[in-house]
């Protein structure tokens, strides 16, 4: 058994939080990759080292001096180093990024060394090896992860080293310039570590318990979600629940690996396993709910539509044609109706009409704004009747209007669409016929 365990930046913010993450590693001797994050925030209000790093690079850019801003950067990595106890010095290292900073290296590079010093720490502090990421992850000239160079050579560099650390958020293009993913990029490094190396579990650690069944900001501590399959995962994410990189499934997928988000505050807790696939029932017939403000509907009538050929193309082109992405479609016998996203409609709204008149010559084009989508998500709704009817009976009962209904022919979600005044309101009222009225 092999894990490879990846650290968020508040579970890496402080000496305390370091200490933390050393006996989680030392209690488990499976636990040999560890990929960490910058410091994070240490409070409310504090400042992340990536953003004082591309803050300190935006200065040097300019031609500033930066001194005293690679001297908070330094302060930030000191205060841990001496927390810790540890007898290593970074000056050396910070005389180069100072160097480099100063015949400017690029972004990428500046912002790459949050992890990169956190990786030297935390190799020292543990007493693992440590692996520069710019010489086993690569890029393609396009600035895209290349999977097939680094596989092979990021393998065969693990197989050396039976315990190591390899700082997340950066590779480097095939000339050695380093690059890096988007921003919180290191769940990214984790599931590519975890793919090459083979792991049975990507451990992935952060300031939470994993997923929650429901927003905590609407909903008063909702329960948290288990297990969870990368399918349901995708349609939560996609509608707004955010814990992990989006990026970071496809690795550890492709490999069947399963990611198990734990909490470093409470590392007792099991978290939730995201799996390609479960016979384990939900605890609930829905796994979790998840939203999104403000769109659009543009219903569009036309009698005889249905019989009109290729009606819904030349609909769907203006919006193409408009660079619009278009969010969902539910359609009747003579109307149809398009969801996009307020602020992408707005600056384009009178072409997009224009468009549409002449490419339909409809009869009628009604505009509602200020709308949510709510999707419910859950692989239990296959088995269970009657998920659809006591969605919309918790809505009537809560007086919420429903303004668009659209099941995935997966029968994995239903999507809602109510107005936004009534979102929060629609969110409660879901959760408790689903999960308060069980507990
Ligand atoms: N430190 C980087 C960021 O703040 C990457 C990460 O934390 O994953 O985005």
């Amino acid at each position: 058994m092999k894990k490879v365990v990846k650290f968020g930046g508040s579970s890496l913010a402080s000496a305390e939080q370091f200490k933390k993450v050393g006996a989680i590693i030392r209690a488990d001797k499976t636990r040999v990759f560890v990929v960490p994050s910058a410091p994070g925030k240490r409070f409310s209000g504090d400042i992340k080292v990536t953003d004082m790093l591309y803050d300190c690079y935006a200065s040097a850019e300019a031609g500033e001096d930066i001194g005293e801003k690679i001297e908070a950067i330094k302060a930030r990595y000191n205060e841990i180093i001496t927390g810790l106890g540890l007898k290593l010095s970074l000056d050396e290292e910070f005389a180069t990024i100072k160097k480099n900073f100063e015949s400017k290296a690029g972004s990428d590079y500046a912002a790459s060394r949050g992890e990169y010093l956190n990786g030297i720490v935390m190799a020292n502090y543990l007493g693992y090896d440590f692996i520069d990421a710019a010489t086993v992850i690569e890029f393609d000239d396009h600035g895209n992860f290349n999977p097939d160079k680094t596989y092979p050579k990021l393998s065969k560099v693990l197989a050396k080293h039976p315990k190591a650390v390899i700082p997340g958020f950066y590779g480097a293009y095939k000339d050695g310039k380093v690059k890096t993913f988007s921003r919180g990029g290191s769940d990214v490094t984790g599931s590519i570590v975890a793919a090459a190396a083979g792991v049975d579990v990507y451990e992935n650690w952060t300031d939470v318990s994993g997923f929650l069944v429901a927003d905590p900001r609407i909903i008063h501590k909702p329960v948290g979600i288990e297990t969870i399959t990368y399918k349901e995962l995708r349609e939560l994410s996609y509608m707004g629940a955010s814990v992990l990189h989006e990026d970071a499934i496809f690795p550890v997928r492709q490999q069947g690996i399963p990611i198990n988000i734990k909490n470093t505050n409470a590392p007792e807790d099991a978290g939730t396993m995201i799996v390609e696939n479960t016979c384990i029932r939900p605890e609930y017939t829905i796994t979790g709910i998840a939203g999104k403000k403000d769109f659009v509907a543009i219903n569009i009538e036309k009698d005889m539509m249905n019989s009109e050929v290729g009606f819904c193309r030349k609909v769907l082109q203006v919006f193409e044609d408009e660079g619009i992405c278009i969010e969902h479609m539910p359609s009747g016998i003579d109307t149809m109706t398009v969801f996009v996203h307020q602020s992408e409609f707005l600056a384009k709204e009178q072409s997009v009409l224009k468009g549409i008149r002449k490419a339909v010559h409809p009869d009628v084009i009604d505009l509602e704004s200020d709308l949510s989508l709510i999707a419910v998500v859950g692989r239990g709704m296959r088995q269970t009747r009657g998920t659809a009817g006591r969605i919309f009976s918790a809505l009537a009962h809560a007086h919420i209007n429903v303004k668009m209904i659209d099941q995935g022919s997966s029968e994995l979600n239903i999507i809602i669409g109510v107005r936004n005044t009534e979102y929060n309101q629609a969110i409660k009222a879901i959760y408790n016929i689903f999960v308060e009225a069980q507990l």
